[in-house]
């Protein structure tokens, strides 16, 4: 795993294809009319890595597309209960017709491949949940109940509370589980991933294709194991990974998880005693809402 700081902020693309060219020999272009003489109409936003080991031996061959749609829902479930739950998801939408005319001129140009770049952002991702929840709350009857289910059990304030608590809760279970299989741990999980649209010559494992699009679903992490570069735009780096150019499967890391430790954002849990009762929170609260229930003993 090799891991490169970014110094500037600008533009993370930019960074990017910097950093590929000056420290890591990476030979980056845009592709343009003029610079590949080829039939093909030059796709917008598609830009070439071109990849040399040690200056001499091409091993890096890729286009890049960032041109996506994305969108957000919930899942409705039933628990076994009869509790109603609800989970918030963002999901990327790359069009399939795009896609195929990017991946000609990745023929046409004898490329390796197209690689799929997404932005996962925090901020985003709880305000469109919060956005979504709050419009919900209103009008279905059983998002109404799911988000009250959450406020009675975590002992929360309102319904404000529960639905920014939801939120938060979401954004970080999906996030440490992309951590887990991408193997980036120490990272913020905020920032790039860039996805091969292929591995083997078969659609990656864990893409969604229907009849118009080719979806990122964040949950379906088994993606994250074929990512070729992981842009973290919070902490500044770049983890890139030259073994996994979608051929190995990566071996999963064992991590002690600290009990103490909020899972959340990484401040030492204490011992709080509200109105409706004790648990074990986080002191960045009302910032951070994370909080565990001892378990119950009949
Ligand atoms: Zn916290």
């Amino acid at each position: 795993m090799e891991v490169i700081t970014i110094n500037k902020k600008e533009n993370i693309l930019d960074n990017l294809f910097n950093i590929l060219s000056k420290d890591l020999h990476f030979n980056v272009s845009k592709l343009s009319k003029e610079n590949f003489n080829q039939n093909w109409k030059v796709p917008e936003g598609f830009i070439s890595i071109i990849g040399l080991e040690n200056a001499k031996k091409p091993v890096f061959y890729f286009g890049l597309t960032d041109n996506y749609k994305e969108y957000s829902g919930f899942k409705k479930i039933k628990s076994v209960k009869g509790q109603n739950l609800i989970f918030f998801r963002i999901f990327y939408l790359f069009n399939r017709k795009d896609l195929l005319e990017k991946e000609k001129y990745v023929v046409a140009n004898a490329f390796n491949g197209l690689l799929l770049a997404i932005k996962i952002d925090k901020d985003y991702f709880i305000n469109r949940a919060i956005e979504v929840l709050t419009e919900h709350y209103e009008k279905d009857d059983f998002v109404k109940k799911a988000i009250e289910h959450v406020m009675e059990e975590n002992m929360l304030e309102d319904i404000e509370e529960a639905i920014k608590y939801i939120a938060n809760r979401d954004y970080n279970w999906l996030i440490g589980r992309i951590k887990y299989y991408a193997k980036t741990f120490q990272y913020s999980g905020e920032g790039y991933y860039l996805i091969p649209l292929k591995t083997n010559l078969e659609i990656t494992p864990g893409l969604i294709v229907d009849k118009d699009n080719v979806i990122i679903d964040l949950e379906n992490c088994q993606l994250f194991q074929h990512y070729l570069i992981y842009v973290d735009t919070k902490n500044n780096k770049i983890i890139y990974n030259k073994e996994r150019l979608c051929t190995k499967k990566p071996a999963l890391i064992d991590i002690k998880i600290d009990e103490n430790t909020c899972p959340w954002c990484g401040a030492k849990l204490r011992i709080v005693k509200s109105k409706k009762g004790e648990f074990l929170g986080c002191p960045n609260y009302p910032k951070c809402l994370y909080r565990r229930f001892p378990k119950k003993v009949n």
